[in-house]
């Protein structure tokens, strides 16, 4: 039986980023993945695909919408999403084949099949062709990320009803689309169908979208993709059931009055969230816990119950975010190795692949009135900045937070364009500490976006932003 130092199964960005940083500390590394490529959710059916869409669907929608202003004349764009799947799934092929130089450049070992435990050290590989493998690891990460969820009594036929996985792959554009859920992987999604054409129904639970984000982020996003790509939303609905038949689907809904709705549409996606995915892990063989909602219970070092077994990513509580499982992957790696790494879980930035993008890091003014913390608030409207005016991306905002007296940024939250880029810079700011003052003081190329939050700091910091 082969041995190794560090174990990890699942090779998603927890996964392959904990077994490099495990390899480069200097132990012996093993990599267990079910799936015959690498990357996990994020590369093979999550984040890369998802953008590599939203860029192609932007692309058109812009040739659409903008060329003709911009003095681009062309004849009417087609949308071919044959090839818009193909690009992708190049993309994918790309980064995915990436991750393969990676674990030979340092020397892990990786196996495919899936990965249970037998002991707390042994581990059994079981592979696509029924044979059977196993190791011993003095220790192991488990990094086996999350699964789509769906709602009890709604099944998924995957042809009509679908998840994110299954919206990556369509054969056609939808002509009405209706999604379940107005959080992040229904307005990414939904936004790529919407660019191509689709008529877009989101049904959303809450009285409002992307809900744990800054409730003015919601109110914009919201506003700005009912104007641009005609989005239809029914906020406070509760989906109870969905039917196929045939070419159709039907949605049924309680509104707040209580009242049941019926929504007809030809395809339906189902984007309530992720499930943490432990299935035939023989965790219960071994003795790891989980939480009330089945995700791995972790100490804040992300051990498990069972001394030698850690725990990152989707699998655990927290954002189910990729650069979160990978800090997690780097940390724990570090803490085996003796270091004393840490996270700061209020400092992962969360963002919105939509257009306009949306970004955010630290508190929500919401969340702030909660603790009860005087703070101020400054802000700088893309409308009002000359290189927004010159891609004519003036939807959006960057909004700040400081803290009343020590004038400390405790929240940035941005809806503009490149605001995933732009919000970089407020978390290193964050990092150290920074004022509202100090980000105010600091020279931003012009003309950039980012002027932006320099003007929305001087907003915070004194009410006295130039630009507006
Ligand atoms: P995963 O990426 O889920 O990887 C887990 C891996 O473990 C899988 O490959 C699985 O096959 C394997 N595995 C499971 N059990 C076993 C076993 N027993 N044996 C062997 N292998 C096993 N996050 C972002 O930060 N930015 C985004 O833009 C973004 N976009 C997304 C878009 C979509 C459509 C979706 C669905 C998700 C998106 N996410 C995004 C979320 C992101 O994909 C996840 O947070 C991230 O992949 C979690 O990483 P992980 O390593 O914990 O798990
Ligand atoms: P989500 O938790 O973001 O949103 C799900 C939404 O569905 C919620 O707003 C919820 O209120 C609603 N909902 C639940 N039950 C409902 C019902 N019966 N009727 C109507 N609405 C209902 O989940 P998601 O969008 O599926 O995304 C899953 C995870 O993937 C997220 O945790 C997210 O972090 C991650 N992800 C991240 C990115 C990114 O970082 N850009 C992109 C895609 C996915």
């Amino acid at each position: 039986m082969e041995k190794f130092d560090v174990t990890v199964i699942g090779s998603g960005p927890g996964g392959y980023v904990a077994a490099i940083r495990c390899a480069q500390l200097g132990f012996k590394t093993a990599l267990i993945e079910k799936y015959p490529t690498l990357g996990g959710t994020c590369l093979n059916v999550g984040c890369i695909p998802s953008k590599a869409l939203l860029d192609s669907s932007e692309h058109y929608y812009n040739a659409v919408h903008h060329f003709e202003e911009h003095g681009i004349d062309i004849k009417p764009p087609k949308v071919n999403l044959a090839q818009m799947i193909a690009r992708k799934a190049g993309v994918v092929k790309l980064t995915c084949d990436g991750i393969n130089f990676l674990m030979k450049k340092n020397k892990i070992t990786v196996y495919t099949g899936h990965g249970s435990f037998v002991t707390k050290q042994t581990i059994e590989i079981a592979k696509a062709d029924g044979g059977k493998e196993q190791i011993e690891s003095a220790k192991t990460i488990i990094a086996t990320g999350s699964k789509p969820f769906t709602l009890p009594g709604i099944e998924v036929d995957k042809q009509r009803i679908i998840t994110s996985t299954e919206a990556l792959e369509l054969k056609e554009v939808p002509k009405h689309l209706i999604i379940i859920g107005g959080g992040v992987i229904g307005l990414e999604l939904g936004s790529v169908y919407g660019r191509l054409g689709s008529k877009v129904t989101v049904v959303e639970f809450m009285d409002r979208i992307i809900a744990g984000m800054d409730g003015a982020l919601s109110k914009e996003l919201q506003r700005v993709l009912k104007k641009n790509l005609g989005f239809e939303f029914l906020l406070k609905h509760k989906v109870t059931g969905v039917a196929a038949k045939a070419k159709e689907v039907t949605v049924t809904a309680t509104n707040a009055k209580d009242e049941v709705i019926e929504l007809k549409g030809d395809y339906c996606l189902v984007a309530v969230g992720r499930r943490p995915y432990t299935d035939n892990l023989g965790l219960e063989k071994i003795g790891v816990t989980l939480d009330k909602r089945g995700k791995i219970e972790v100490d804040e070092h992300l051990r498990t119950s069972v001394e030698g077994i850690y725990a990152i990513g989707d699998v655990i509580n927290g954002a189910m975010l990729a650069h979160k499982a990978e800090e997690e992957g780097v940390f724990v790696a570090e803490q085996l190795a003796g270091q004393k790494p840490h996270i700061n879980y209020n400092l992962i930035p969360g963002v919105v692949y939509t257009w306009p993008e949306v970004a955010a890091v630290g508190y929500t003014e919401e969340q702030l009135k909660e603790q009860g913390k005087k703070y101020k608030v400054g802000s700088f409207p893309f409308k009002a900045s000359g290189r927004a005016r010159a891609s004519m991306d003036t939807d959006g905002f960057v909004k700040v937070l400081a803290d009343e007296v020590t004038d400390e940024i405790l929240g940035v939250h941005m809806i503009g364009p490149r605001t995933a880029d732009m919000i970089a810079e407020a978390v290193t700011a964050m990092e150290y500490r920074a004022s509202a003052e100090d980000v105010s003081r600091m020279s931003h190329a012009h003309p950039t976006f980012t002027e932006s939050f320099k003007e929305a700091c001087l907003d915070a910091t004194a009410k006295r932003p130039i630009h507006i």
